[in-house]
């Protein structure tokens, strides 16, 4: 197998007696095993009349299988051995993985806890890798597709896509894809939702099981399958697993799809215009043309000579052109396959208010670019530049985690590459092929292209609507007046173009220094040592001891409180970061293609600089991003651009995802300081010109730098790099008494805050909640254990319960939440349902997690550990990984560089009883000490099937009230008889406003007809009432609130809330910072 200089682990694929082919990978020292497997059929081959089926299929198949029948089986198996699994569909292919411990004890084990019984001791004499394989191949052999799970997985299914429905991403492709031949595959709707894969076929009569059941048969095969396992064990080994695990998988032998006899856009759609309305706020023009399939020319890929050069940033380029014009801010460019046999070659071009205007003359300039690369033969230096950065990124690339590796790899051995070059096929640029590209280059024309303008103004007035996304768009030919223009362009002379557009320059950038000074050592150092310390300066630096690739990443803080001392100021910042970033892009393109970029992030503490790559010319590429910081012009032209960007990025926050929103505030609310983005915006149209020039000189006129120097580098380098950013801004010191403080908020015990906020955007139907307990501070080691673990039993009972079982919504998250010294246990849910409701199921299961602590044997509970254990220890997996560990405790100020070490040290010795104690404490709904925060969003647009319907008349809201029990009940695992539920109801008023008839009634129904004990059904009844009232407002009643838990204390004023609480200590160093000091003696 061809592979990485630096690439230890072994290969070798087999072909079973049933066709399906395995790579398998032996790797020694790996602390992750894994599995991948990826069935050659995808979206593309869903049946028109039920969209979704491939995804729908992919859900469906981990609910259960003939040998191992409990639907969360899998699930449970991978965590309680520290892995996790998923799967995604595309449109050729489905693809499956999973990851779990490499090995059942984890390395440097110190306990010494027998496994208690004999069924303990077999259970664990296989690796994890092997019970998971065993599980995961069962969903290829002998699924269930258990009728019971069929309708949840429907609604993960349909929250999936509910999720998507407010994204442009999703809506924008799907509008391309709705808009394409009908008869190409691309045109369907992948995701699907519960219409199309439930309601409408059930009204046809359709069994839709037997429709899962049906595609999986039709579609499903061995030789379709490619496999790849990832483990510890010898190849031997893993042939042996895979050969006894996988070969009863039906082969049915069958052909690979192809689409070659149909083309994505034919006559039908080409010289077409889109306009598209987006719910951002943003502008872009997308160029299509169908370009050939270009899978058999791996060797020279000649798609990607076109990228580079159509994609270009630097002089020359037509981006470099178009954004001196004020048109632009970004262009991409490149090809796309969508299946065997169809792909598009696109450009994508972020235009400016300006560009909008002008976008007629921008496609002008896209074909004169392309009529000059027509006529220039294609060029053997820029050949040999690719090549040459394609063998270097190639040979010096790490190691990626063992899911990532096993995943991406299944998915490459669907192509037809030589086996022996599956890791270099893809990557590798071979030869050079002129008449290839020139092929290529010839599907840029203008008679073979569509293109779509995306703005929220232009033209203004949409007349269709998109069917699943509902996106607004006009759909026409090209003006004949404007295909004139671009039948010119395309035939541009040199006389015709602008000047302004040639080819690249030589890059300078390609690194030719790769050496890397390989000193093996018996252990990696734990911590960077601290090479000098004085006013100004703190540097940081570890030699790379573990990775050996010729790279390094510099990290860079300037320290000031005036960068975030108020909005106005970090609004101000936030410009001047994006003028520097703005005036650096056609200069550190060259540097970005040749493994070499930098970053500029203003935040609360200051500014961070970073440059990160082959370190060979990193020193030429930190000075001109120092220089640029230091003597930026402040351009008007330049100006105006990024505001408007700055300030439409602002606004676009309020249409993103809920869940991806609540982080923001939940931040703002348990800090000291810090701001919103309302707060930013408010600012953002007073800030002007004169004064980002007269504020930036200020900031950086007094700071304290921090550096941290890290990988191929030596002391000297980190000193040198040192020196320039000093000499470079020659910044006054900021003496320590002046740095800011990190401090957070401490929730007192007993308390129960709520934040609740509208959802700007009218259009979103998913509320959110982030419910939060306050744990303490996040350097008590004791503390930290403890909420690790028990972090780590809540999972996978939090993720069954509340998704799978009860639907919630597809975004579920829980575990520890950690910012400065702020340390959390927190459950994240995006859903339909209110947030009220969302926090009353949270409450559930909090409660009810008490018995499942209760009930855990003792030998459970040690795997636990045993699995967090593992995950703490993880082993690094690269360079990068290193140095954001570093970082992570050099800018958080605690300097605990060895705290995975503690932490391991402090989990160790706990008891199931020191977990229940903290529980007790800090988690039950019912502790009077627990402190709780959560933070409400709330939709504005409810979805039609649990609003209020006033208007219903009694017969209907009966109706509503019937499934709206029967689904609660299903969710709490009570049978849910419509007949008896439907006698006990009889006679009772659901309209009344006194509820005691019908909680009566319900009662009857649980004890009585589901024999549910009476505690229980009490419970379920509270909860109910709670969940009627917020699923139907008009069934609320008063007294039920009264069952619930205390009231939460609303926080109106957030200023008067943090001014109620007290502030945490800053953070403190783990150690004297002496003791990583290392001053070289000077002779
Ligand atoms: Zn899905």
């Amino acid at each position: 197998m061809e592979r990485p200089a630096l690439d230890d682990r072994s290969y070798r694929v087999i072909r079973l007696p049933n066709q399906l082919e395995a790579l398998l990978i032996h790797d020694a020292d790996t602390d992750k095993a894994s599995g991948a497997l990826d069935v050659n059929v995808g979206s593309f081959s869903d049946a028109t009349d039920m969209p979704g089926l491939a995804h729908a299929v992919e859900h469906m198949l981990f609910m259960g299988t003939e040998k191992y029948p409990l639907e969360n089986e899998y699930n449970q198996y991978l965590t309680a051995h520290s892995g996790y699994s998923n799967a995604y569909t595309a449109s050729t292919s489905t693809n499956y993985y999973f990851e779990v411990a490499a090995s059942s004890t984890h390395h440097d084990s110190k306990s010494t806890t027998p496994a208690s019984t004999l069924e303990d001791l077999t259970l664990d004499s296989q690796p994890p890798l092997y019970g998971a394989l065993d599980r995961f191949a069962q969903f290829f052999v002998k699924p269930l597709f258990l009728e019971d799970t069929l309708d949840r997985e429907l609604r993960a299914v349909d929250s999936e896509n509910k999720k998507n429905l407010q994204s442009d991403n999703w809506r924008l492709h799907q509008l391309n894809k709705s808009l394409s031949n009908p008869e190409h595959p691309f045109c369907h709707f992948s995701t699907g939702n519960y219409e199309t894969l439930h309601d409408k076929p059930i009204a046809r009569g359709v069994k839709i099981r037997d429709e899962f059941i049906g595609f999986y048969q039709k579609h499903y095969s061995a030789n379709r399958m490619k496999l790849v396992v990832l483990g510890r064990e010898s190849l031997d080994q893993l042939q042996q697993w895979v050969e006894e695990l996988f070969s009863d998988i039906e082969d049915k032998n069958l052909p690979r799809n192809r689409w070659d006899d149909v083309a994505p856009y034919t006559s039908n759609e080409l010289g077409k215009q889109v306009f598209a309305k987006p719910v951002f706020d943003m502008r872009v023009l997308d160029i299509y043309f169908p370009y050939p399939d270009e899978e058999e020319l791996y060797e020279s890929q000649p798609g990607r000579y076109l990228s580079h050069l159509i994609g270009h940033e630097g002089p020359g380029s037509i981006l470099s052109y178009i954004k001196n014009k004020g048109w632009a801010n970004g262009l991409g460019a490149g090809p796309a396959p969508l299946c065997p046999g169809s792909a598009f070659f696109s450009i994508s071009v972020k235009l400016t208010e300006e560009g909008l205007k002008n976008y007629q003359t921008l496609v002008e300039v896209i074909f004169q670019y392309i009529a000059m690369l027509k006529e220039t033969p294609p060029q053997h230096w820029i050949f040999e530049e690719m090549k040459k950065m394609s063998e270097v990124d190639f040979r010096f690339r790490q190691k990626s985690p063992a899911s990532k590796t096993t995943s991406a790899l299944s998915a490459v051995m669907q192509k037809t590459y030589p086996r022996d070059c599956l890791l270099s096929g893809p990557a590798l640029i071979r030869k050079f092929n002129p008449d290839a590209i020139n092929r290529g280059l010839e599907c840029l024309r203008p008679d073979n292209f569509r293109m779509t303008i995306v703005s929220q103004d232009y033209p203004g007035a949409w007349d269709k609507k998109e069917q699943w996304y509902g996106t607004e768009y006009n759909y026409d030919n090209i003006p004949p007046s404007l295909m004139e223009r671009i039948h010119r362009a395309a035939k541009a002379t040199p006389a015709d173009r602008p000047t302004e557009l040639h080819l690249p320059h030589k890059n300078e950038f390609i690194p030719t220094r790769l050496e890397v000074d390989r000193k093996d050592v018996l252990e990696p150092l734990k911590h960077p040592k601290l090479i000098r310390n004085d006013e100004h300066v703190r540097t940081w630096w570890k030699k790379d001891d573990r990775f050996w690739v010729p790279k390094a990443n510099v990290h860079i803080t300037l320290r000031s409180p005036l960068a975030s001392i108020s909005p106005h100021a970090g609004a101000m910042a936030q410009i001047y970061q994006g003028l520097v970033q703005d005036a650096l892009v056609e200069y550190s393109y060259a540097a970005d293609i040749s493994g070499l970029e930098y970053q500029l992030i203003g935040h609360s503490l200051g500014m961070d600089v970073s440059v990160s790559g082959y370190n060979d010319k990193m020193a030429v590429l930190l000075e001109k991003l120092l220089i640029s910081m230091r003597d930026l012009e402040v351009d008007s032209g330049r100006f105006k651009i990024i505001k408007e960007r700055l300030l439409r990025g602002y606004k676009n926050v309020e249409f993103q995802q809920p869940y991806h929103q609540i982080g923001t505030y939940s931040r703002w609310i348990n800090n000291e300081k810090g701001w919103i983005n309302e707060q930013l915006l408010a600012e953002l149209p007073n800030i002007t010109e004169a004064d980002v020039r007269i504020f930036y000189p200020q900031l950086l006129h007094q700071l304290h730098i921090e550096v941290l120097a890290h990988g191929n580098l030596y002391r000297e380098d980190a000193l040198r790099y040192t020196d320039l950013v000093e000499s470079t801004l020659r910044p006054r010191k900021l003496p320590s008494s002046q740095w800011p403080i990190r401090r957070t908020l401490i929730i007192p015990p007993g308390s129960n805050y709520l934040y609740e906020r509208p959802l700007k955007d009218p259009a979103n139907v998913n509320h959110c909640i982030e419910y939060m307990l306050y744990l303490g501070n996040n350097q008590d080691r004791q503390l930290r254990a403890k909420a690790l673990l028990f972090a780590q039993i809540a999972d996978e009972p939090c993720f069954d319960q509340l998704r799978t079982k009860e639907q919630l919504g597809y975004v579920v998250f829980n575990g520890t939440t950690q910012h400065n010294t702020w340390l959390g246990y927190r459950v994240l849910i995006q859903s339909e349902k209110t947030p009220e409701y969302l926090e009353s199921r949270i409450d559930s299961f909090l409660t009810n997690l008490l018995v499942e602590l209760n009930d855990m044997s003792e030998h459970k509970f040690q795997k636990h550990k045993r699995s967090l254990i593992n995950k703490r220890l993880e082993r690094l997996k690269n360079l990068s990984q290193e140095t954001g560990r570093f970082w992570n405790h050099i800018v958080g100020e605690n300097f605990d560089f060895e705290q995975v070490t503690h932490d391991v040290d402090h989990i160790e010795p706990l008891t199931k009883n020191d977990l229940i104690a903290f529980y007790n404490k800090f988690i039950s709904p019912g502790s009077s000490v627990r402190a709780k925060i959560a933070v409400h969003l709330v939709a504005q647009s409810v979805p039609a099937a649990v609003i209020e319907e006033p208007n219903a008349n009694p017969e209907a809201k009966f109706q509503l009230v019937m499934t709206a029990l029967s689904q609660f009940f299903d969710a709490n695992r009570v049978p849910a008889n419509p007949e008896q539920l439907a006698r006990r109801l009889k006679g009772v008023d659901v309209n009344s406003t006194d509820p005691a008839a019908f909680i009566g009634a319900v009662k009857l129904y649980l004890t009585e007809d589901a024999r549910v004990p009476d505690l229980q059904a009490q419970q379920i009844v509270e909860h109910g009432m709670l969940m009627m009232k917020a699923a139907m407002p008009a069934e609320g009643s008063e007294q039920a609130e009264s069952n619930a838990t205390t009231k939460p204390v609303r926080i109106e004023d957030v200023r008067a809330f943090k001014g109620s609480l007290q502030l945490s200590p800053g953070p403190r160093p783990a150690k004297n910072l002496v003791e990583f000091e290392d001053f070289e003696a000077k002779l």
